[in-house]
C-alpha cells in the first residue's frame, strides 16, 4: 500500500511527499497518478490557481536512474545536465548523492553552487560562452569548460586564460532526435579540433581533453564507438603538440530504453581506445536521469466536434490547460511525441475516437497533439495525463497569455531518496 510518510511545503508552494513502496516503473506512475488525483480533488472552480495543470516528479525514479548509471557505467562520472530539468529538488537529491553537474550558464552554476556542490564538480559545458559568464565561472572556482571555436579561444586568451578546456569535437548525430551538430562541435565545415589545439598551444591556453555529444535522444548506440575512436585520434594529436590530455567527456544522449545497450557500446569503446585508468571519463546525462520520473496532468477546458456539411461528426477536438507554450513545449523543442491518457477511466466499452488536442493560449499553433485515438470518451472537465514529462519540459515552459506554469509536486518511491532529501 502507498503510505504517505511526510509532507512539507517549499518556498515555491510545491508539496513534497514520500511514499513507501516497492521499486519499479509502475510504482512511479501509480504514485504520480495518486498525487495528480489528489490535485484534481482539491481543484476548486472558485480558485483558478487550484485548477491549473500539475506536474508530479518521483525522486525515487531519479535515484534509481543514478544507481543504474553507476552500475552500468562505473568508469564514467555522471555530470547531471542541469538544463534538462533544474528542479531544485532534483538538484538537492543529486548533490546529496555526490553527483557532479554540467552547467550551460553562470546562473546554472550559481544554482548548483548554492546546493553546496564543490566547483571542481562542475563543468561549464557551453563551447561558446559569454566572456562575462566565463570570467564569473572562473572566479567561482569552475575552471573546466568546453570550447569549439577560434573566437572562444581569442576570448579566453584575452579575458579568461585560467580556463581548462576540453575541445568539443563534432560527431555523427544522425541517429538522434535532437541533433546538436549544426551548432556545436569542432570539425568540418568549421574549425577543426587540430587547428584549435594549435592556437591554444601558441597562446599558452590549457587544454586537458576532449568532449563530444552524440545528439540528444539518440537511438544509435554505435555513435559512441565512432565518437570515442575520434576522441582517441585527437588525444594522440594533442600529445604530438605536447599537451597532456587527461579527460574524456562523453556527453549526453542516453535514453531510458536503450541505456544498457548504449552503456555496453561505450564501455567496449572505452576499453579499446582508452584502456588506461589514468584518463578521467565523464558524462553529461540529462534526459536519462529525469525523463521518466515525471507525469503531467491537465484538465479539459473546452471541446468541439468537427462536422461535415451534413452535420455528421467527423472528428473531435479538445483544449487542455497546458500546451506548447507551457510544459508541452517539449513537443516542439524536444520533438517529444505525447499521448494523453484519461486520468480516471470510466467507460471501457467506448469506441476509440480520433482527437486533436489544443493548449490553453489564444494561438492556433498551440496544438501539442495533432491526432490520436483515445480509448476513453473525453468530456469537458475531464483530466488527462502524460507520462515521461521530466526532460526539457518545465524549464522550457513560458507563461504566455498570462497562464501560470503547472503546479509541481514531488513524491518518492524510494526510501533512500527520501532520506537523502531529508523527508524520511
Ligand atoms: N551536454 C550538453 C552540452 C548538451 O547540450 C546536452 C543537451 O542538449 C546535454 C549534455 C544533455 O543531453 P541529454 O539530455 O541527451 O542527456
Amino acid at each position: 500500500p502507498l503510505t504517505p510518510r511526510s509532507s512539507s511545503t517549499s518556498i515555491n508552494h510545491d508539496t513534497h511527499e514520500t511514499y513507501e513502496c516497492r521499486v519499479g516503473r509502475e510504482k512511479t506512475l501509480q504514485i504520480a497518478l495518486k498525487k495528480a488525483n489528489e490535485h484534481v480533488d482539491a481543484a476548486n472552480i472558485d480558485d483558478y490557481m487550484s485548477q491549473r495543470a500539475c506536474l508530479v516528479g518521483d525522486m525515487g525514479e531519479v535515484y534509481r536512474q543514478h544507481k543504474r548509471w553507476k552500475q552500468n557505467l562505473p568508469r564514467v562520472t555522471p555530470h547531471y545536465a542541469v538544463k534538462c530539468n533544474p528542479d531544485p529538488v532534483v538538484l538537492r537529491l543529486l548533490a546529496n548523492l555526490e553527483a557532479h553537474f554540467d552547467c550551460a550558464s553562470m546562473p546554472e552554476i550559481e544554482t548548483v553552487l548554492a546546493h553546496g556542490v564543490h566547483p571542481t564538480k562542475i563543468i561549464f559545458a557551453h563551447p561558446r560562452k559569454e566572456i562575462s559568464q566565463a570570467r564569473a565561472a572562473i572566479k567561482s572556482g569552475v575552471l573546466r569548460m568546453t570550447t569549439d571555436s577560434e573566437q572562444d579561444l581569442v576570448n579566453a586568451r584575452d579575458y579568461f586564460p585560467e580556463a581548462e578546456f576540453l575541445v568539443r569535437i563534432s560527431t555523427d548525430d544522425s541517429g538522434s532526435k535532437c541533433q546538436l551538430g549544426s551548432k556545436f562541435g569542432a570539425g568540418e565545415p568549421f574549425d577543426t579540433p587540430q587547428k584549435l589545439l594549435g592556437m591554444g598551444k601558441e597562446w599558452g591556453l590549457k587544454f586537458t581533453g576532449v568532449s563530444f555529444h552524440i545528439g540528444s535522444n539518440s537511438s544509435d548506440p554505435s555513435a559512441f564507438i565512432k565518437a570515442v575512436a575520434n576522441s582517441r585520434a585527437i588525444f594522440n594529436y594533442a600529445a604530438e603538440l605536447g599537451y597532456d590530455f587527461k579527460v574524456l567527456d562523453v556527453g549526453g544522449g542516453f535514453t531510458n530504453d536503450l541505456f544498457e545497450e548504449m552503456a555496453d557500446h561505450l564501455n567496449r569503446a572505452l576499453a579499446q581506445y582508452f584502456p588506461s585508468p589514468t584518463v578521467e571519463i565523464i558524462g553529461e546525462p540529462g534526459r536519462f536521469y529525469v525523463g521518466s520520473a515525471y507525469v503531467l496532468a491537465a484538465q479539459v477546458t473546452g471541446t468541439r466536434d468537427v462536422k461535415d456539411p451534413f452535420e455528421r461528426v467527423v472528428g473531435c477536438q479538445y483544449d487542455i490547460n497546458e500546451g506548447n507554450y507551457g510544459l508541452l513545449a517539449s513537443t516542439i523543442s524536444d520533438h517529444q511525441e505525447v499521448i494523453p491518457q484519461v486520468l480516471r477511466k470510466r467507460d471501457p466499452t467506448y469506441a476509440p475516437t480520433t482527437y486533436r488536442v489544443f493548449g490553453p493560449t489564444c494561438d492556433a499553433w498551440d496544438n501539442p497533439v495533432d491526432s490520436y485515438n483515445a480509448s476513453d470518451k473525453i468530456s469537458y472537465g475531464d483530466w488527462v495525463y502524460f507520462e515521461g514529462m521530466g526532460a526539457y519540459t518545465y524549464p522550457c515552459a513560458t507563461e504566455f497569455n498570462g497562464n501560470p506554469k503547472a503546479k509541481a509536486y514531488h513524491v518518492s518511491s524510494e526510501m533512500e531518496a527520501s532520506a537523502r532529501l531529508g523527508w524520511a
